[in-house]
């Protein structure tokens, strides 16, 4: 039985909190573009007509309020089964076969998982299928989608797996300070999926290849070389079995490290404007910006289980959502249910941190090839590409953004001259 407590009020009210902010923020952020999004921004006039303007603000309002809807839903999904006592019916019957914590804990979180993929299921046919499809985006075999579905089970199984196994031992065998040893495995498991990301687990997911065109080639080369990289470190992706969607993005670190570009972006832009894609992430990965996101979050992560070893013995933790005594998996669950809200509302700094990081990026991508105009037309075709809404809410991008808003971008790189980036830029 659940007992209506502070603890619970507390909890329901950061939850609901963070329902009603996500729906405030959409809501705001549509009616914003429904107000602004009739006129072409005077940057974007000539990339830019006003069918494609229609087209945009149809596809961010449509995918806006699906992805609002979804997200809704999946909450109360969760809190169906957290308040609703199936859980704690779940943990009396695994107390019944008495497989020990460990297995108990996989059991339990297996369950869990798997509800919740079930759940999601819908919300991601029907978004691929029906939205990503309606403005032509869709790429995605019916047969494609559900390997990738098996594949991402497979994989959230293994790590998963892995990182409860070992919090769990931990947590029965590594005595009082058992989470400064969970801190710095967990850091090490992390570091180590992040080195395997881009040559083990990437592939399995999507081809990788050297770049063929050998024009492009000789490009890439010399801007690598310019900054002391190995030319080797850029890739094609065949993203186009999915998504006619264009990206490129940096990862891995060590001998892993990575610019990926999808082989959609190689086909839409001109040689210049890859090569300033390809400048832009070369400034990420000169400027570590990996390393600092990494660094971030093991701070954060330290916190958190400090936070978690003070309060997992605690009985009324578990008395309040209908346990009656404390179990280490159980509380590893109502810890991060938690977490989840709370989480949520530190989301701005994030996003912060890394629009810092993307306008490095562009500064140095500046300096590196001394123009621009490939930078900018770059990012209008990405745009027009993407559908990108050009009229966010200051609010909502302020929130969420991880990218500075791309008319702010634009106008941004415009007013920079080379030699003031160069000011700006330390390297
Ligand atoms: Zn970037």
């Amino acid at each position: 039985m659940l007992r209506f407590n502070f603890l619970l009020w507390a909890f329901l009210f950061f939850f609901f909190l963070r329902s009603f902010t996500q729906w405030f923020l959409t809501r705001l952020n549509v009616s914003h573009l429904r107000q602004h999004g009739d006129a072409v921004p005077e940057i974007f006039q000539e990339a830019i007509d006003r069918e494609k303007l229609e087209k945009i603000s149809a596809y961010s309002i449509d995918s806006a309020r699906f992805g609002i809807r979804a997200s809704l839903a999946q909450q109360a999904f969760f809190l169906m089964i957290l308040l609703s006592g199936f859980l704690p019916w779940l943990v009396e019957t695994l107390s019944r076969w008495d497989g020990g914590i460990i297995l108990s804990g996989l059991f339990f979180f297996g369950a869990l998982g798997l509800l919740t993929t079930l759940f999601q299921i819908p919300f991601d046919l029907y978004e691929t299928f029906v939205i990503e499809q309606r403005y032509g985006f869709n790429t995605e075999t019916l047969r494609l989608w559900l390997i990738d579905l098996l594949k991402g089970i497979a994989l959230s199984a293994l790590l998963g797996g892995a990182l409860l196994c070992l919090i769990l031992s931990l947590i029965t065998k590594g005595g009082e300070h058992w989470w400064v040893w969970a801190w710095v495995l967990v850091g090490l498991l992390e570091l180590l999926i992040l080195w395997l990301y881009p040559v083990l687990i990437a592939p399995w997911f999507n081809k990788f290849e050297p770049i063929h065109d050998p024009e492009l080639e000789q490009g890439i080369r010399a801007l690598m070389e310019k900054v002391g990289l190995r030319p080797k470190g850029v890739w094609r992706m065949d993203a186009s079995k999915r998504s006619k969607h264009t990206n490129a993005y940096f990862t891995g670190f060590g001998k892993n490290k990575r610019i990926v570009l999808f082989d959609t972006l190689l086909t839409s832009h001109t040689a210049e404007e890859i090569l300033a894609v390809l400048a832009h992430e070369i400034g990420h990965w000169k400027k570590k910006h990996v390393l600092k996101q990494l660094l971030l979050a093991e701070m954060l992560s330290f916190a958190a289980f400090f936070i978690l070893a003070q309060l997992l013995a605690w009985p009324l933790l578990y008395r309040t959502f209908g346990f009656p005594e404390p179990i280490p998996y159980v509380g590893l669950l109502l810890m991060g249910a938690f977490f989840g809200p709370l989480g949520y509302f530190a989301q701005p700094l994030g996003a912060a941190l890394s629009r810092r990081f993307e306008r490095e990026a562009d500064d140095f991508a500046l300096n590196l090839i001394q123009k621009a105009e490939p930078m900018i037309n770059a990012l209008k075709r990405l745009a027009v590409d993407n559908l990108a809404n050009l009229f966010p809410h200051p609010l909502y991008a302020w929130f969420y953004y991880s990218h500075p808003p791309l008319v702010k971008r634009i106008s941004r790189l415009k007013t920079l001259s080379p030699k003031l980036a160069e000011a700006i830029n330390v390297s």
